[in-house]
């Protein structure tokens, strides 16, 4: 048997959850991290949108 990993202790970087849901005829995407994507008309360009969504890092401004 193997143990199942829930949660990785000790890390405190923000997950990114993405879930679809439909609303009418169009499908959109949201992640955890507080982002929506537009709505789209297939689940599938939503779940793209999804996975390629911008991540907000914190990047170092000059
Ligand atoms: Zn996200």
């Amino acid at each position: 048997m193997s143990e199942q990993d829930t949660d990785a202790p000790g890390s405190a970087e923000p997950s990114h959850l993405t879930s679809t849901f439909e609303r009418g005829s169009f499908c959109l995407a949201r992640c955890s991290c507080g982002w929506s994507g537009p709505a789209r008309r297939s689940r599938d360009l939503a779940r793209t949108d999804a996975a390629t969504h911008p991540q907000p890092s914190a990047a170092p401004a000059a």
